[in-house]
């Protein structure tokens, strides 16, 4: 239980996230706030994609809501990430035939699993498309009154973009890069200007980098960038409500804010110590409502070591 604990205030924040709350997009779309992450139902016929299943019995509720309320069964899932209360309820859901998930995301998902998926598994892949089979069979029949265990979910590695058509539905999912960990994926909706976009949004929280799962700060906000250069009016964020583009460039804009800001306290002479004390919010972001302070500073830290790494990495 303290391991879960540790891990939900590591990946995303401790305030709000567990109250389940539904909301209506559209006549195919639904949306299940809260209970881990937010979780995205688009519905074809009688078949439902998932993105993002939760965690432990939030998975199972949104899992029966959607088969049993709605009568619709789960045959694809996308998890935007790791992070267990987006991914860890995939095994809840036993007739879904692919499970969409980055590479990277996918092996530390299996090096979370006991023992990992294969021998010596749960290590860091090479970057790039990785083949290594799951160890169940890819179609297996689906499991009776079993949660399947994370390893024996058909996934499908996308390391850069495939679509998806649901009926007349299409449906993108693209990594536009390193961000909140090194393996997000969001999912698009064009013809519904929709986009779904996991931890690289929050809507009331401060954007997240967890750097154990190869989030950077300095990579992040030139994600967002690429991913404001679709057209989408709605988001769905990894927690906290449906919103607007604002959500995505308000991170975009701290962001790239605190690089120049930290830059700036760098070359000043500070130690990272003292740029966590200093560096503040910028005047013009404190105004805007969503933006709590309280990992600030935390963050000011993330990009001063992200600043030191990125020298000692250039070449001399
Ligand atoms: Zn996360």
């Amino acid at each position: 239980v303290w391991v879960l604990a540790l891990a939900l205030l590591a990946g995303c924040g401790a305030r709000g996230f567990l109250h389940l709350d539904r909301r209506t997009f559209d006549g195919q779309v639904r949306v299940w706030l809260g209970g881990g992450g937010n979780s995205t139902v688009v519905m074809e016929g009688s078949q439902a994609l998932v993105v993002d299943p939760k965690m432990l019995g939030f998975a199972r509720r949104l899992r029966k809501e959607v088969e049993e309320d709605l009568g619709r069964s789960v045959r694809r899932l996308v998890l935007t990430h790791s992070h267990y209360d987006h991914a860890g309820g995939a095994g809840e859901f036993r007739s879904v035939g692919a499970v969409l998930v980055h590479p990277r995301a996918r092996a530390r998902l299996a090096g979370d699993s006991a023992g990992g998926c294969r021998p010596g598994g749960g290590g860091m892949p090479e970057p790039g498309l990785t083949l290594a089979p799951p160890r169940a069979p890819l179609f297996e029949s689906p499991g009776q009154g079993r949660v399947r265990d994370l390893c024996a979910l058909p996934y499908v590695e996308v390391a850069g973009e495939v679509t998806l058509w649901l009926g007349g539905e299409e449906v993108r999912v693209w990594h536009p890069g390193v961000g909140h960990t090194d393996g997000d994926l969001v999912a698009y909706l064009p013809s519904r200007r929709l986009l779904v976009a996991g931890d690289l949004a929050m809507n009331g929280w401060l954007p997240r980098v967890d750097p154990q799962a190869g989030g950077n700060p300095l990579a992040f906000w030139r994600t967002l960038d690429a991913v404001l250069e679709l057209e989408f009016d709605s988001v769905v964020p990894g927690h906290g409500d449906i919103g607007g583009r604002e959500i995505i460039e308000r991170s975009r804009d701290y962001l790239r804010a605190l690089e120049g800001d930290v830059r700036q306290a760098r070359a000043d002479g500070l130690t990272e110590d003292q740029a966590a004390s200093r560096v503040g919010l910028r005047a013009e972001l404190k105004g805007t409502p969503p933006l709590p302070t309280e990992s600030h500073s935390g963050n000011v830290r993330l990009v001063y070591r992200a600043l030191v790494d990125a020298e000692t990495d250039a070449p001399p």
